[in-house]
């Protein structure tokens, strides 16, 4: 298997550029916020577990995203490989997701880091609330979203850095030419 983490800020194109990744190199998608969005809008009760928490901007409790990762892996056995997508968001999850699949005889093989200044960020997810009106992305919501990102997901970059599997991309600029550089990232492995 093929894995990769695509990293960055909320607002950085994760999804926008992860969308273009799996078409071109057949990979499983797993966006941990679009699996709790659909966990939300079906009511179940995960959704009513998490909703409260994601509304308010937080991050979900490690235990309850990595169990939902790990089923979510679990349901593509012959998959050629994952682009995790919002996962890790901490350290202990980054742990977990290694020690997963290293269980399954698999690993990490890159992590890219899309790196996007925060007015730029700031600019773009303004725009996606007018499209999506999702609730996080609401001006004092999203502002805790960046504080949970510079407080605890900043920290799983160096944990990869010392394994010496993370690429930065410059996340800002025409969407072909940044993609164009994840598949340059990619096309080394
Ligand atoms: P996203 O769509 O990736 O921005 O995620 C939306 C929200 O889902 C986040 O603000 C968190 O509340 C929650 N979430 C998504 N992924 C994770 C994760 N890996 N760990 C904890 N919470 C998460």
């Amino acid at each position: 298997m093929l894995n990769f983490v695509i990293f960055g800020p909320p607002g950085a194109g994760k999804g926008t550029q992860s969308e273009k990744l799996i078409d071109k190199y057949q990979l499983i998608h797993i966006s941990t916020g679009d699996l709790f969005r659909a966990h939300i809008s079906n009511q179940t009760t995960l959704g009513q577990k998490v909703s409260a928490l994601i509304a308010d901007g937080q991050l979900v409790p490690d235990e309850i995203t990595i169990a939902m990762l790990e089923e979510e892996v679990d349901k593509n056995p012959s998959a050629k490989g994952f682009i995790f997508d919002g996962f890790p968001r901490t350290v202990p999850q980054a742990i977990a997701l290694d020690e997963f699949l290293e269980s399954k005889g698999s690993s990490i093989a890159g992590v890219i880091a899309l790196d996007v200044d925060q007015d730029e960020l700031t600019k773009r997810i303004a725009e996606r609330q007018k499209l999506t009106n999702r609730v996080d992305d609401q001006a004092d919501k999203l502002q805790k979203r960046i504080e949970e990102y510079f407080s605890k997901t900043i920290h799983v970059l160096p944990y990869y850095e010392e394994q010496q599997k993370l690429s930065k991309v410059n996340g800002i600029g025409n969407i072909d030419d940044i993609f164009a550089e994840l598949c340059a990232v990619i096309d080394k492995y």
